[in-house]
């Protein structure tokens, strides 16, 4: 019976690994969320290029991101993450799947195994579903459902992962997808993921991260980063200076604290007014919540845009008072 049989195999995030025991190492940074992924030893249907999973990339097949993620057994996973929870180690647990036929499927007697041992929110990263296959992850108690969009404009989302890019997904497909995850979740319940730094102006993000919050999607925010045997591996690595501005609007719009709408922006597109006062958005810097890694909650990537030690573009956990005050010189100067 499909989403029935629990699939032999899993991939697990290394930190993850880590926090679930299943393998000794020390972390600069502990994940609140366990990170799956769904196995299959072909790469994915889909061929993103940012992406070491994508079906012509020749990046590592044990990466997702910069971040590895080793192969285990699924029964084993399962249980650690039972105790994990119980422990107060692990606050969410985040699938995300390969597109393959099976994929859904997979995902569902993950989650039914899952929740048949402990009570834990869990999301979904996956591409656009049909509503039939949103209402039964509804029913397999799925708590948060995201369908990727990854690029800010159409034009980019072609030539990533869509089209030009050899891809299944369109533009329009995707933010349909979107729309209908709301209708079954409803508003709150579903995320997108949205990459600063594939080319696009700092006015097109902005104005993407507005759609999605009048939509009732929240976009947690990712810096492009380069991954070696990928479509975009030679790509730049986007500013981390105008990464700061685009966290601070996206902070400010997902706390209604401002509008798009309502900001300014130069003839090359980048945030010259966020549509507040100077206090307004020092206060909001000083919190250094903007500046903290976005998604669902208790969803904190350690290092998956950044290697440990390097710039930070998304804080795992709460900056510093030395860090915001860097921030603070990154975006006010
Ligand atoms: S925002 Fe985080 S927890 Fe949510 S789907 Fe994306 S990676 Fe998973």
């Amino acid at each position: 019976m499909p989403g029935e049989s629990l699939p032999e195999k899993i991939r697990v995030s290394v930190g993850s690994a880590i926090v679930l025991g299943l393998i000794n190492g020390t972390l600069d940074a502990e994940p609140t969320t366990v990170y799956l992924l769904t196995y299959r030893p072909e790469k994915c249907a889909a061929n993103c290029g940012f992406c070491p999973q994508a079906r012509s990339s020749e990046g590592r097949a044990d990466m997702l991101s910069r971040v590895t993620w080793p192969i285990f057994l699924t029964e084993q996973v399962v249980s650690s993450i039972s105790s994990a929870v119980k422990t107060g180690s692990t606050r969410r647990v985040c699938i995300q799947t390969l597109n393959y036929p099976a994929c859904i499927d997979d995902a569902l007697s993950i989650i039914k195994k899952i929740r048949s041992l402990v009570d834990v929110p869990i999301s979904i990263s996956c591409q656009p579903l049909d509503q039939q296959q949103m209402e039964r992850l509804c029913e397999a108690g799925v708590n948060r459902v995201s369908i990727p969009l990854d690029a800010a404009t159409k034009e980019i989302f072609n030539r990533v992962k869509g089209r030009l890019a050899g891809g299944p997904y369109t533009w329009n497909t995707q933010r349909k997808a979107l729309k209908t995850a709301v209708q079954v979740l409803g508003r709150g319940r579903v995320s997108t993921h949205l990459i600063a730094g594939l080319g696009e102006r700092e006015q097109e993000i902005v104005q993407m991260i507005q759609w999605c919050v009048d939509l009732g999607v929240y976009p947690g925010l990712f810096s492009f980063t380069p991954i070696p045997g990928t479509a975009l591996g030679n790509h730049p690595k986007g500013s981390l200076q105008s990464y700061r501005r685009v966290q601070l609007a996206h902070y400010l719009i997902t706390q209604r604290k401002t509008r798009f709408e309502d900001m300014k922006f130069s003839s090359e597109g980048l945030i010259a007014d966020f549509g507040l006062s100077e206090d307004e958005i020092r206060i909001a810097i000083e919190t250094g919540s903007p500046f903290m890694t976005s998604g669902c909650p208790s969803c904190n990537r350690p290092f998956y845009n950044e290697r440990p030690g390097g710039a930070i573009y998304n804080y795992p956990r709460q900056p510093s008072s030395d860090e915001i005050a860097e921030i603070e010189k990154q975006i006010l100067t």
